[in-house]
C-alpha cells in the first residue's frame, strides 16, 4: 500500500513562525508537506522526536572550506561534515583561500566540481571582487554566485586584492545592475596597514601588539564608507563579521533611514570570546577584526536579543597547525575554526535567547537575504532540511567531537547546552548520534527571489 509521507517526525517542538509549536513534520520528496499537531497517515520511516526540537538546518552563510586547492587547511568533505554534526545543512563558500580564488567562471566551475559529489550538504558560492575582476562579474553571476565577497582591508592571500574605494564604487553599480550583493570585510586598509607595520617596524609582536593594531575605529569608518557608496549606488550592502556593537548601529540606522539596503552578520566567537582569551589561548583565537573586550561580548548579546542582529555565521576558517605557531604573531595565520559550534553557543547563555530568534539568525533571515526560497523555514513546501536538538541536555566538547580537519577549535573544554540529535537534508538524515549517516550528496543553490 502506497505510504503518505517518506517520513515522518512524531511529537517534536517546531521552532517557526515566531514561537515553538508541539507538532509532527511530514515529508516526502524532500520536502515539507505537513507540519500539523494531529499529523495522521502512514510513512516509510518516522522519527520520534518526543522532548527533542526541531529547528530548520543551520544556513551557514561565511565559511572557507579552502577546497580545491588548500583543502589541506579544511576541505569540502570534512567542513560540511563538521557543519552537518552542528545542525547545518547549507554553506556559502567564500570566494578565498581556495586556489584558484572565485574571481570569473572558469574557478567558479572548479569550485563546483570540488563540491559535487564531496559536499554532505547544499552549498552556494560567493564571487569575488577584486580590482582586477570588474569584468568577470557578470558571468560569476550567469553561473550563479550567491553575491560578491570584497575585502576594504588586506586578504592575507596575494592572489586576492583588497578593493579601493573606486573598485568598491565600481563593484556596487555593476552588482546592482546583476540584481545581487556585495559583502565586505570592513576594516579601513590605511588604519589598519599603517598601526600593523608601525608595531612591527617597533619589534612589537604580542598578541596584545596585533589586536591594537585593529581598533574598533578602523571597523567603524570602513562600515560607514560602504555604507555612503552603497546608498549612492543602490547597491545591497551584507557587513561580514562585525565585531562590535556601534557598527551593528551603524548597519541599523543607515537601513532605517531607507536609503541603503544593508544587512550584516556577527560571529560566534565576537559573542563569548574576547582579548583575555587571545591572551589564553593564542592562535586559535586570532582573527580579524580581532577580538574585543568582555563588554563589547554584553553589547552583542544585548543586540543579538533585541533582533538588531539578522544573521549569525561562523566565519569558519581553519589552516594547519604548522600556520598557528609563529612567535610574531602577526605571521600567525588568522581564522577561527567554529563551523560546528554554532548553535550549541547560541542555546547557552543567560537570558536564554529566545529560540525562535536563533533559527531567525541561523536560517530564516540567510534564506530570506539571500534568495533561497526554498530553505530557512520549517513550512510547507519547503526543502526538508531540519536539525534535531536536545536544547535541555548540556555537553562538554571534546576534540573527538569535532569533524573539521583540524580540530583547533578555540571552544574545546567548554560546556555548551544544546546537543545536536540528527541533521536531515531534503528528508535524508545526513547526521545521526555523533556520525555522518549519508555519502555526500549536496547540492548548489542559486538565489532564486532575494530580498
Ligand atoms: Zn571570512
Amino acid at each position: 500500500m502506497a505510504k503518505d509521507f517518506d517520513l515522518i517526525i512524531r511529537n517534536s517542538n517546531v521552532v517557526r513562525d515566531n514561537t515553538v509549536i508541539a507538532a509532527s513534520i511530514g515529508i516526502a520528496n524532500g520536502k515539507i508537506i505537513a507540519v500539523d499537531q494531529d499529523l495522521t497517515g502512514s510513512a516509510k520511516q518516522e522519527i520520534n522526536a518526543t522532548g527533542l526540537h526541531t529547528f530548520p538546518g543551520l544556513i551557514d552563510i561565511h565559511v572557507h572550506f579552502n577546497d580545491p586547492g588548500r583543502a589541506d587547511w579544511e576541505g569540502i568533505p570534512t567542513g560540511s561534515a563538521s557543519l552537518a554534526a552542528g545542525g547545518g545543512t547549507t554553506f556559502f563558500d567564500m570566494p578565498l583561500n581556495s586556489s584558484p580564488p572565485v574571481l570569473n567562471a572558469e574557478s567558479f566551475d572548479r569550485k563546483v566540481t570540488a563540491a559535487t559529489g564531496n559536499s554532505h550538504t547544499d552549498f552556494a558560492l560567493w564571487g569575488g571582487l577584486t580590482p582586477n575582476n570588474l569584468d568577470h562579474m557578470e558571468e560569476l553571476a550567469a553561473r550563479g554566485v550567491i553575491g560578491f565577497k570584497a575585502f576594504m582591508s588586506n586578504s592575507g592571500i596575494d592572489d586576492f586584492s583588497h578593493s579601493d574605494d573606486l573598485t568598491l564604487y565600481r563593484g556596487m553599480m555593476k552588482a546592482k545592475q546583476l540584481n545581487l550583493p556585495i559583502a565586505v570585510h570592513a576594516e579601513s586598509d590605511t588604519i589598519t596597514s599603517m598601526l600593523t607595520a608601525e608595531a612591527i617596524a617597533a619589534g612589537k609582536l604580542s598578541p596584545t601588539d596585533y589586536l591594537d593594531s585593529r581598533p574598533i575605529v578602523a571597523e567603524v569608518e570602513a562600515v560607514e564608507r560602504a555604507i555612503i557608496l552603497a546608498e549612492e549606488t543602490g547597491c545591497r550592502l551584507h557587513i561580514v563579521h562585525v565585531s562590535n556593537s556601534r557598527s551593528i548601529e551603524q548597519v541599523r540606522r543607515a537601513a532605517t533611514r531607507g536609503e541603503c539596503d544593508v544587512t550584516c552578520e556577527t560571529c560566534p566567537h565576537y559573542l563569548i570570546l574576547n582579548r583575555d582569551d587571545v591572551l589564553r589561548l593564542g592562535a586559535a583565537a586570532k582573527c580579524a577584526p580581532p577580538l574585543r573586550t568582555a563588554a563589547e561580548n554584553d553589547n552583542l548579546w544585548h543586540d543579538l536579543a533585541a533582533g538588531k542582529i539578522p544573521i549569525i555565521a561562523s566565519d569558519h576558517s581553519p589552516s594547519p597547525p604548522g600556520m598557528k605557531t609563529d612567535k610574531n604573531f602577526f605571521k600567525v595565520w588568522g581564522g577561527i575554526a567554529g563551523v560546528q559550534s554554532t548553535l550549541p553557543i547560541l542555546l547557552t547563555h543567560d537570558p536564554a535567547l529566545p529560540l525562535s530568534i536563533i533559527a531567525d539568525v541561523t536560517a530564516m533571515n540567510p534564506a530570506k537575504r539571500f534568495g533561497l526560497s526554498t530553505k530557512g523555514q520549517i513550512a510547507v513546501g519547503m526543502d526538508a532540511d531540519l536539525t534535531l536538538v536536545n536544547v535541555a541536555a548540556s555537553f562538554e566538547l571534546k576534540r573527538e567531537n569535532l569533524l573539521d580537519r583540524h580540530k583547533l577549535s578555540p571552544y574545546v573544554g567548554r560546556t555548551f547546552n544544546g546537543i545536536v540529535k540528527q541533521t536531515i537534508l531534503r528528508g535524508t538524515t545526513i547526521f545521526a548520534n555523533g556520525k555522518i549517516t549519508a555519502p555526500p550528496a549536496g547540492r548548489l543553490i542559486k538565489p532564486t527571489d532575494p530580498c
